[in-house]
């Protein structure tokens, strides 16, 4: 029960670090990684640079007393063209793991609730090709340890009609490339699309190229810590994974899951 991807008051996420310890706790969940997101783009949901050092300063005491390890990591938006400032911002924190995130085409944030009448304007088959053209794009630039929620064009229900096996399949590929895990996140559950991210589909062809795995329920609430992990560990079995991968100071390792 590792939970990797966790937002709080410091980026849009609504409990503090110290209530979501509480609460990982209280669900079971034995280590806990901070994950507030970092957008270059002028968005109201990123954590502000100035408080990395409050953030730091914060996981490290707080490790000094926890009961589980807390792991401090980031989600940071993967935005073409933005790679050099990318690269030097990661460089310039300890952190124990990278998550690389799309949330964006162009200006067009389509993983939020507010802009969701962006997905009228698109042929759903064609957005998909190039959501998953900026997945392969993040996995390969070697910065990330781990893609966030790899099929988060879906979160709203749009579903394309035509087939997509191929576009799943060079995604899995790329994401073997570049020696990254994918985040099984839960979240997906209590959005329209109703499903974890990524879907049965991907997740095997994932297995099947030997692409890791960690486990995130991208909280904002601290009640949604380690939340439906069970169903997700079911999932990921059936999918063939035996084992998740943990990081520290960016290093992998691999637990039974
Ligand atoms: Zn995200
Ligand atoms: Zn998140």
């Amino acid at each position: 029960m590792i939970d990797y991807h966790i937002h709080t008051i410091f980026s849009d996420g609504s409990g503090t670090h110290e209530e979501y310890l509480k609460a990982a706790i209280k669900n079971g969940v034995t280590e806990i990684g901070f994950s507030d997101h970092i957008c270059f783009k002028e968005v109201e949901w990123t954590m502000k640079t100035s408080d990395m050092p409050i953030v730091i300063d914060k996981i490290q005491n707080m490790n000094k007393e926890s009961a589980i390890p807390i792991k401090f990591g980031i989600e940071l938006d993967f935005l073409p063209g933005f790679e050099n400032e990318t690269k030097e911002f990661i460089k310039s924190y300890p952190f124990d793991y990278v998550i690389g995130s799309v949330h964006h085409l162009d200006d067009w944030c389509f993983d939020s609730p507010k802009q969701v009448k962006g997905y009228e304007k698109w042929d759903i088959y064609e957005l998909y090709v190039l959501y998953f053209d900026l997945v392969r794009k993040a996995a390969r630039t070697g910065l990330f340890d781990i893609i966030a929620h790899p099929d988060v064009i879906k979160k709203f229900g749009h579903r394309p009609t035509k087939n997509i096996d191929d576009l799943l399949e060079e995604t899995a590929r790329a994401l073997k490339e570049g020696d990254v895990c994918i985040d099984i996140n839960t979240s997906g559950l209590i959005k329209p699309c109703k499903e974890i991210y990524p879907g049965k589909q991907l997740l095997e062809m994932c297995n099947n190229k030997g692409v890791p795995i960690t486990f995130g329920s991208d909280s904002h609430l601290p009640a949604r810590v380690g939340a439906d992990f069970d169903y997700a560990a079911k999932l990921v079995k059936e999918a063939g994974y035996t084992k998740s991968a943990k990081f520290t100071g960016r290093k992998r390792e691999f637990v039974e899951i």
